[in-house]
Order: structure tokens, then C-alpha cells, then sequence
């Protein structure tokens, strides 16, 4: 009797594969065209790609000929202080990423060991890895001063970057338009960066300009990487003034300039005409040193210099006034969010004109700043450094709550929005290589080995999709819109998403470098 149940229960058992994902189309990663293939899980890893019409499998997922492709890596998020409260990351998975890259633009968690080891119990809907950030290091050091650091604090700020790269980052990021990191000299950034390189690292460099200095800018990336010794990877390459429109073209020249004489650098960006940042950007480095913004806005004279300087500014962007410019998130009053500096301006009664805007700027600074919306980029660059053969696809997203603010649309639909606005209805990228700008190529930059291909022994992270229907539906106006189309999205083998509803699989594990 015993026996006889044993024998029943035995072909569940001995099922050959976890997941068997039937009539698919292979789009692998790597650039070649799609085949097709079934594709076999077990284990968490890819077990088989190939015809498999004996094989069993506790769960069969028919494909209908919709691609199958790696899960996408993201390399360019920010996760830290979101992740913790929805580990799931549902507007990520649901745009068909599986792995994302924290720690970006300078600003990143200190104790790797311990926030890996606190976002594996929480039980991750994604994989993280994570940067280590200089603005982080440089805070934990300096605070927010205004000055070059000594040797002493170097060194502290050195242990601080090493500690990191042995609890896993991925490499060292970069800052430099934001207080402090905007503070530090290039000697600074190379010796940080040398401590990151010692242990493998990569360097990820948001840049000190992204318009009109942006040809210094990219040259100082790449000096930091040639003399410490390590990749460049330059974060959302972008052109962000209308007056220097169209110079995409002489950045990614200098780019190919650099990779031709034998340095690596490769780009990322998202696919957007509109930035997100805080406030604070918009007004000169050194009124926000030592955190004495409320103190230097008090002081007439002051803050007379101030408005001085961001007119100056905006005259050197070429614009008008802060029309460019839109709340996404003002604790101290929500009615603000989604409205622009002169809309909030005339809701407080100021007269119109650009004087009124930066008293409206300087209350919500007074009020602990807010988080904004900049319309800064043209379409022509977008496209360029999209075509650019070493661009990734990125988001400079974050996990987001969904009906919390009113975020940048990127966390939602950054992949979605380049396969079917890019590939699908402008053929800006053909399917192939897009794909492999969301997988391969992110995995290679940051040695991810074991993924962002379909191969057999890689990490089981897939998405399979159906390129006629995938879509981004999140927009400036209603950002909290998941994307379509990615049906299934399969986590270390988990399915994270089954027939376009997120599941509860929770596959995902921080990878440490
Ligand atoms: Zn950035």
C-alpha cells in the first residue's frame, strides 16, 4: 500500500525541470537574432535551451511564440529607503526587470553587510547590488563642508569605500553636481576611486555638468578611470539645455575618441525628454554648504546673490523662466505636487514674472526642498545616444508606492517605453539590440557573469513578453501606471509575475560583488 503511493507520487517528483517554457522565441541577450526554442528551468538556473518535446516540468508556461529574453538588469537605480518598505519592487518587475544596480549618482547606503543582510530577510522581489556612493562617504566624513579634504580625511573616507567593495558594491559612483560630492577636486574622486578599482570596481560617474561643460565633464570620468585603473560607466548621458540642444553628437565623438585609444567607457540612459532631481539643483553649490541654506536665505544680501546667480543660470540654459520646472514631491503640502514653480507661484498670489518664481523657489527650499520634474532634454539627443551602440537602458528609477506622489514616470515603464515607443512605433532599435542594452551588455559592465543571457548554467531571471503589446503606461500626469505586456517574469527561477499579475514569489537576493 505504502509502496504503491510511493510509486504514484513518483512522476511528480521526478518532473525533469522546475519550469518548462514552451514555443518561445529566444531573444538571448547577446544581439543575434531571436530562435526558436523551449527554455528549461530548474534550480534556479536555466537548465536546457533547445527542442524539449520530451522533457516534464512542474510548471509548463506555453510561450505562443511570444520572445522569451533574460530578465532586464537595470544599472542605474535608487532603491535604498524604498526597497525596504515594498521588497516586491512591483513597478520594476512589472516593466520586466529582475536585477537592479543601487547606489547611484553618489548616494548610497554605507553598511553593505548589514542592508544585504536586512533586504534577504524582508525577502526581495528583485536581485540588488549596489555602488558605493562618494557623497555618502563624503558626508559620513566631512558633512557638508565646502572645501578639498585633507589627507586624514581622505583616508577615513578610503577605509569607508574599501569596507564596501569587501561587503559586495559593484564599484564606486560619483555625484558631482550635488552637495557634497560637487565640492571635491578630481585628486579626490581618483583616490576613492583607486580603493574601488583595487577590488575590481567600476566607476559610475553622474557627471559635474550634463549641458554645456559636458565635454570637461565626460574627460574628467574618463581620467578619473584611466588613473585609477577601472571602467567608466557615465550615468544617464543626457544633453540638459536647450541653448546646447543637438551636442549629443560631440559627446558620444569623444566617447568613441576614449574606447579607441583603450579606455572602457560605456554610457546608460533612460528614455525620457524630462529629468528628476531635487530642488536644490537649481540653486548655486555653495549656498547649500553645511546645510545653512534657511541661515544664508535670511541674510538679504545674501539671498539677493543667490537670485542673482540662478538668473544667470537659467539665461545660460536658455530658458525663459521655471516653466521647465514641476514638483513631484512636497511634504509639507502635497497640492503642490504635479504643479510647476509659476503655477505655484500664482497659487500664492505672486505676481508673474521670474522674480516671484524664485521667492516661490526660496519658500520651498525654507520648507526642506522637494523633489521635481525638470523638462530639459530635446528628442533629437534622446535618439542619438539611444542608437549609440555602448548606450544601456536605465531607469534613475526607484521602487515607488503606488499613488505616493507624482514620480518620474522611469520607474514604471523605462523598458516598456524603448520596446515599444523606440523599436515597436519609431524603429530607433531593432528588438535584438535593445534587448541586449537591457541584459548582456549591463551584466558585462558589471560583471554580472552568470547573467543577462538565455544560456544554459546562467541565472534563471526571463521575461517573456509579446513585442506587438508591450507598453509603457505610466506619464508625467499619472506616473503610477504599471507597464503591459511583460506576461511572465521568472526571479532566480521564481515567477515573479504570472499572466501579467505580480505574485508573491519573492525570488530575488542581494548580489554581492
Ligand atoms: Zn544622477
Amino acid at each position: 500500500m505504502r509502496l504503491a503511493a510511493l510509486f504514484l507520487a513518483l512522476p511528480l517528483f521526478a518532473a525533469d525541470y522546475d519550469v518548462l517554457i514552451r514555443n518561445a522565441r529566444v531573444v538571448d541577450g547577446s544581439g543575434n537574432p531571436w530562435f526558436r526554442a523551449d527554455v528549461a528551468v530548474k534550480d534556479g538556473r536555466i537548465a536546457a535551451v533547445g527542442k524539449l518535446a520530451d522533457a516534464t516540468a512542474r510548471r509548463t508556461i506555453d510561450a505562443h511564440e511570444r520572445i522569451v529574453a533574460p530578465g532586464f538588469i537595470d544599472v542605474h537605480t535608487h532603491v535604498e529607503g524604498n526597497v525596504e518598505r515594498n521588497p516586491r519592487g512591483d513597478n520594476f518587475l512589472l516593466d520586466g526587470v529582475t536585477t537592479v544596480i543601487t547606489g547611484n549618482c553618489g548616494s548610497s547606503q554605507l553598511n553593505l553587510a548589514a542592508w544585504f543582510d536586512r533586504l534577504q530577510k524582508l525577502g526581495l522581489g528583485l536581485n540588488v547590488a549596489s555602488f558605493v556612493g562618494h557623497n555618502s562617504v563624503r558626508s559620513e566624513v566631512m558633512g557638508a563642508a565646502n572645501r578639498q579634504a585633507t589627507p586624514e580625511e581622505i583616508a577615513k573616507m578610503q577605509a569607508l569605500v574599501d569596507r564596501a567593495m569587501r561587503d559586495g558594491a559593484v564599484g564606486f559612483s560619483t555625484g558631482l553636481e550635488y552637495v557634497p560630492g560637487t565640492y571635491a577636486n578630481t585628486a579626490e574622486i581618483v583616490a576613492l576611486a583607486r580603493t574601488a578599482a583595487a577590488r575590481g570596481g567600476v566607476y559610475a560617474s553622474h557627471m559635474r555638468d550634463e549641458g554645456i561643460h559636458e565635454i570637461e565633464a565626460i574627460t574628467e570620468a574618463v581620467e578619473v578611470g584611466k588613473q585609477a585603473g577601472m571602467p567608466v560607466e557615465i550615468s544617464h548621458l543626457k544633453i540638459d539645455r536647450r541653448r546646447v540642444w543637438g551636442a549629443s553628437g560631440k559627446s558620444l565623438a569623444l566617447i568613441e575618441r576614449y574606447r579607441a585609444e583603450g579606455v572602457d567607457v560605456v554610457v546608460d540612459q533612460y528614455p525620457y525628454d524630462r529629468a528628476s532631481t531635487n530642488l536644490g539643483i537649481r540653486l548655486p553649490s555653495w549656498a547649500l554648504a553645511d546645510g545653512k541654506i534657511k541661515e544664508r536665505l535670511a541674510d538679504p544680501a545674501t539671498r539677493s546673490k543667490i537670485a542673482g546667480e540662478m538668473k544667470q543660470n537659467l539665461a545660460d540654459m536658455g530658458e525663459p523662466d521655471y516653466g521647465f520646472a514641476t514638483v513631484s514631491r512636497f511634504a509639507s503640502n502635497t497640492a503642490y505636487e504635479g504643479k510647476t514653480i509659476p503655477e505655484i507661484s500664482a497659487l500664492k498670489g505672486r505676481a508673474a514674472g521670474l522674480d516671484g518664481q524664485i521667492e516661490t523657489i526660496f519658500d520651498l527650499m525654507n520648507a526642506g526642498g522637494a523633489s521635481m520634474i525638470y523638462k530639459l532634454m530635446g528628442d533629437a539627443d534622446i535618439e542619438r545616444i539611444m542608437r549609440h551602440p555602448f548606450t544601456a537602458v536605465a531607469s534613475d528609477g526607484g521602487v515607488q508606492q503606488a499613488g505616493a506622489g507624482n514620480p518620474h514616470p522611469r520607474s514604471y515603464g523605462t523598458n516598456a517605453r524603448v520596446l515599444g515607443e523606440y523599436v515597436r512605433t519609431r524603429g530607433v532599435l531593432t528588438l535584438e539590440d535593445a534587448i541586449r542594452r537591457m541584459t548582456s551588455l549591463p551584466a558585462r559592465t558589471f560583471r554580472l557573469r552568470d547573467r543577462g543571457l538565455v544560456r544554459e548554467g546562467m541565472a534563471a531571471d526571463l521575461v517573456i513578453f509579446d513585442p506587438a503589446r508591450v507598453e509603457d503606461r505610466a506619464t508625467y500626469a499619472k506616473p503610477h501606471q504599471f507597464s503591459a505586456g511583460f506576461d511572465f517574469v521568472l526571479v532566480n527561477g521564481k515567477v515573479a509575475v504570472d499572466q501579467g499579475k505580480p505574485t508573491d514569489a519573492r525570488g530575488g537576493q542581494p548580489l554581492r560583488h
